[in-house]
C-alpha cells in the first residue's frame, strides 16, 4: 500500500505561516479581510463557509460571508462583488458556487478585481496565469495541487504529468502550473480515449472529474504520485474522491486522501493568498 499523504499537516504548515504573516500586517494596522458572497441557500455551502470562518479566525483572518437575499438576480451578485472590490478594508473575495440560474463563475468572477481575486474566478486571472504574467492569483484548488507535490517533494521538471479534468477551476490552471515547473503535461477529458493507457504514463496523476472512484489500479503506474481532488457524496454520508484509494494505492508511492488531502490544503490557500492580497504587490514571501 502506497504512502498516504497528510493534507491536514501540509494545511497545518501553511496556516502556521500565514497566521504569523497576519499578525505582522496587524501590527502595522492592516487587518486582512475575505469577503465570501453566498448567492444561493445550498446546504453544502452553509457547511463550507462555516469551516472557511473557522480557518480564517485560526488565520488572523477577517471573514465576512455575503448571504445574498434569495433569490439573488444575475445584477445583484456582479453589483456585490464589485462593491467589495472597490472596498480598501476587503483584500480577497470569493464568489461561492452553486450560482443560482442565469450567471456563471465566468461572469460573476469578472467582476472581482484581479488584485483580490484570491480564487481565480476572474478569466483575466486565468489569462495572466497562461500568459506567464505575474500579478494574477490561481484558484485555490489548482496551487493545491502543487503546494502537496512540493510539500512531497515530488520531482516536476521533466516528469510527465496527467491531469484528468479541464474545468477552468481545477483541471486547466493545475496544467498550467504543472507546465510553469517543466512537466510535460497532458490533460484528459470525458472524450480521452482509453484514459487507463494516458494515465499509466504519468509520473504524477492529478484526478478533478466529479466521478466517485472512478480512477483504479489500472490507471496507476508502480511508483506514480496520485493527487485526487474529487469530493463526491458518499453512500451513508462523507465525502469519497475520484480515485480508489485502496486500489490505486496498491501501485501509487503516495496518494492524497479525501477526505483530508487537497481539501484542507485548497482551505489554507485561500487564506495564504488573502494575507498575502492584503500586504500588496511587493509581497513576494
Ligand atoms: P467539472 O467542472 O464538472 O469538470 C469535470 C471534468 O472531468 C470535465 O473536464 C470532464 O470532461 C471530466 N470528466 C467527466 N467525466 C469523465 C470521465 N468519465 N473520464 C474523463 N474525464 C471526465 O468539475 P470540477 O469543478 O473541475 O471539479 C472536479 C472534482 O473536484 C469534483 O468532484 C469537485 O467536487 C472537486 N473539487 C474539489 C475541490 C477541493 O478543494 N478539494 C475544489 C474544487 C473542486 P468534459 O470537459 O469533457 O466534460
Amino acid at each position: 500500500m502506497s504512502r498516504l499523504i497528510d493534507g491536514k499537516a501540509i494545511a497545518a504548515a501553511i496556516s502556521e505561516q500565514t497566521a504569523k504573516r497576519a499578525a505582522g500586517l496587524r501590527a502595522r494596522g492592516i487587518t486582512p479581510a475575505l469577503a465570501v458572497v453566498v448567492a444561493t441557500g445550498d446546504e453544502g455551502t452553509a457547511w463550507y463557509m462555516r469551516s472557511i470562518e473557522r480557518a480564517a479566525a485560526r488565520n488572523g483572518v477577517d471573514c465576512q460571508v455575503h448571504n445574498l437575499p434569495l433569490p439573488a438576480s444575475p445584477d445583484e451578485i456582479v453589483a456585490r462583488l464589485a462593491g467589495l472590490s472597490r472596498d480598501p478594508a476587503v483584500h480577497g473575495i470569493i464568489c461561492q458556487t452553486p450560482l443560482p440560474e442565469g450567471i456563471d463563475l465566468a461572469t460573476a468572477g469578472a467582476a472581482i478585481a484581479v488584485a483580490k481575486d484570491i480564487d481565480g474566478a476572474n478569466p483575466a486571472s486565468l489569462g495572466m496565469l497562461a500568459a506567464g504574467v505575474p500579478g494574477a492569483f490561481p484558484p485555490a484548488t489548482a496551487a493545491a495541487v502543487l503546494e502537496i507535490c512540493d510539500h512531497e517533494q515530488v520531482p516536476l521538471s521533466g516528469q510527465r504529468a496527467v491531469v484528468v479534468g479541464r474545468s477552468t477551476v481545477v483541471g486547466k490552471p493545475a496544467a498550467l502550473l504543472l507546465l510553469a515547473r517543466h512537466a510535460t503535461v497532458t490533460i484528459c477529458h470525458s472524450r480521452t480515449r482509453d484514459l487507463p493507457a494516458v494515465c499509466r504514463e504519468a509520473d504524477v496523476l492529478v484526478v478533478a472529474i466529479g466521478r466517485a472512484k472512478l480512477i483504479g489500479a489500472g490507471h496507476v503506474a508502480p511508483g506514480a504520485v496520485v493527487i485526487d481532488v474529487g469530493t463526491n457524496p458518499a453512500d451513508g454520508g462523507g465525502l469519497v474522491g475520484d480515485v480508489d484509494t485502496e486500489a490505486a494505492g496498491r501501485n501509487a508511492a503516495a496518494i492524497t486522501p479525501v477526505p483530508g488531502g487537497v481539501g484542507p490544503v485548497t482551505t489554507a490557500l485561500l487564506l495564504r493568498h488573502t494575507v498575502r492580497a492584503a500586504a500588496g504587490p511587493e509581497d513576494t514571501a
